[in-house]
């Protein structure tokens, strides 16, 4: 059964949620959206041009582009919380999954850590992100290593 946009931005929304209670977070606004290459698609109500496709954290949103094919791929089933394998080459790891996780990951070494910079290189990828990874994991009871595979 294919997931429609709307579907989807429950699902993520109720899986956001748990992560924000899970690691003590302060929620911000989830921007998820149908990609839009035509250039008439404007922006989002969050203002996300729309032909954008890439995922991002910013201190205000978190941007979930999602590609209008790959909702035909997933399902609209509520994924199980915690998840019950960090095997991403599994029905229990969506890309959208994956991508709202590594997003999380970014807001909670801005917001927990205070050691997220945007210009570092790799988009936040240097100072900061393998602790921030590492403090995720182990609120999963499973190793950094296990985490990056599905981030
Ligand atoms: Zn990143």
């Amino acid at each position: 059964m294919p997931v429609t946009i709307v579907q989807l931005q429950v699902l993520i929304q109720v899986e956001y949620d748990s992560l924000v209670v899970r690691l003590g977070l302060s929620p911000l606004p989830l921007d998820v959206y149908e990609v839009d290459d035509s250039g008439n698609g404007g922006v989002t109500a969050h203002g996300t041009d729309k032909r954008n496709a890439t995922p991002g954290y910013t201190p205000t949103r978190i941007v979930l582009p999602e590609q209008p094919g790959d909702l035909d791929a997933w399902s609209a089933v509520q994924p199980t919380f915690p998840p019950s394998t960090f095997d991403r080459h599994t029905d229990e790891w969506p890309m959208w999954r994956s991508e709202l996780w590594h997003e999380m990951v970014h807001q909670y070494q801005h917001q927990v850590l205070k050691n997220w910079n945007q210009a570092d290189g790799r988009q936040g990828h240097a100072e900061g992100w393998p602790d921030a990874v590492g403090d995720v994991a182990a609120s999963f009871g499973i190793t950094q290593a296990e985490l990056l595979r599905v981030l």
